[in-house]
């Protein structure tokens, strides 16, 4: 199959679909890949490297979108790729079309088969091409709530991980899923005093039993969220109501309740926040002051990490593409149900029912 990975052209988007070493996979199956010129240099991977993988080169997005019959991107097709995508053609990437009906009425007119990383399942329920990108934002939610503290940064001037003599942070992170545990991970690491707040009771116990004992968990009562909260340096929202805005969780008054120079870092800001005190910020100003306590709520957080981003990103894909290549679209989708999760647009109509109800549209 010939399968075509265009430059990304979103404003700040940095991550490219593929890696050399997926190159490397794929022309090893005998399919051939044309890498756009340039794609990788934004987490440093050179022409050079992609060559070296087996992958041709690619002039620009005309000559890459023209020779492919896959296209894999990263980020959903800008107006000016909409053009360039044709009957027949199948699209792998993060869509979002449920709030996007312009991107949804695009891919409908153009006759492609899109399939979207984000509606993509696997055999525990899970979204594993979003996955990835929750891991990272976890990751990064203690990294850069970390630094918030510091006093150049408007924070409270405290050390997460203290030192002997001084106790250390503590940390409250409210959902205990991909986001929290891998936010409670990187706070154990740091030496910090950490409880997770989840409304789950198993996943409460599976934490427990991962944390062996190095962290504090507590069930989502009103009681709970208020003694962490406001007893936090640092609070994190990670909490998802799958489809659904994220749960308010935290109210204004909560957030005043925290000592001054405290932080609160909304990963779940995607969905809306879970603070009352939050609203969307992005890299270039990602932080703002409410109540005294300093707010990080960028919606895209992992875009600052693209490099570790596009290789997580890549090996969850891989296995997709391979599928896609080597059995070719139509017998993959038949066979493989968590791949035909992910279509949403087929033969000139919307094929996801939440993604068509959410739009409006037939389905
Ligand atoms: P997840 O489904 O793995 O975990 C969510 C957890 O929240 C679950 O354990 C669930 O039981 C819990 N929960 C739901 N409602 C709750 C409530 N009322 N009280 C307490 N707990 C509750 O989801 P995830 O992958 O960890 O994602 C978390 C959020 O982070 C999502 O909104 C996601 O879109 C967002 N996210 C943001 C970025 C970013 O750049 N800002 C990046 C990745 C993910």
């Amino acid at each position: 199959m010939k399968i075509g990975v265009p430059k990304e052209i979103k404003t700040h988007e940095y991550r490219v679909a593929m890696i050399p070493a997926a190159v490397r996979e794929l022309t090893r199956h005998g399919h051939r890949v044309m890498v756009q010129k340039g794609a990788g240099a934004g987490i440093g991977c050179s022409d050079a490297d992609y060559l070296a993988a087996g992958a041709s080169l690619g002039a620009d997005a005309q000559d890459v979108f023209a020779t492919a019959d896959l296209v894999v991107k990263v980020k959903e097709p800008q107006a000016s790729e909409f053009a360039l995508l044709r009957d027949g053609q199948v699209l792998f990437t993060y869509l979002h079309l449920a709030p996007d009906p312009a991107q949804a009425n695009a891919l409908v007119e153009r006759g492609v088969t899109a399939i979207a990383y984000e509606t993509v399942t696997d055999a525990r329920g899970g979204l594993p091409l979003l996955a990835p990108m929750s891991e990272v934002a976890g990751r990064m939610s203690i990294q850069v709530g970390a630094h918030c503290l510091e006093k150049e940064q408007g924070g409270a001037g405290v050390l997460l991980g203290g030192v002997p003599g001084v106790p250390p942070g503590r940390v409250a992170i409210l959902g205990g899923g991909v986001v929290g545990t891998n936010a409670a991970r990187m706070a154990v690491g740091l030496g910090a005093r950490v409880t997770i707040i989840d409304r789950s009771a198993a996943r409460l116990a599976q934490l427990d039993e991962m944390f062996a004992g190095r962290v504090e968990t507590a069930y989502a009562t009103l009681d709970a969220i208020e003694q962490a909260v406001a007893s936090a340096d640092l609070a994190v929202g990670a909490v998802l109501i799958p489809g659904a805005a994220a749960p308010r969780l935290v109210s204004r008054e909560l957030v005043a309740a925290m000592r001054p120079g405290s932080v609160v870092v909304d990963v779940a800001i995607d969905q809306g926040g879970c603070f009352a005190t939050s609203r969307p910020t992005s890299h270039a100003e990602p932080t703002y002051v409410a109540e005294g306590v300093v707010h990080y709520c960028v919606t895209n957080m992992p875009g600052a990490v693209a490099r570790t981003s596009a290789i997580a990103l890549g090996h969850a894909t891989l296995p997709f593409i391979l599928d896609l290549a080597d059995r070719g679209w139509g017998p993959a989708l038949a066979e493989n149900p968590h791949l035909a999760a992910g279509l949403n647009v087929h033969n000139g109509k919307i094929t996801h029912p939440a993604v068509a109800r959410a739009l409006g549209m037939a389905y």
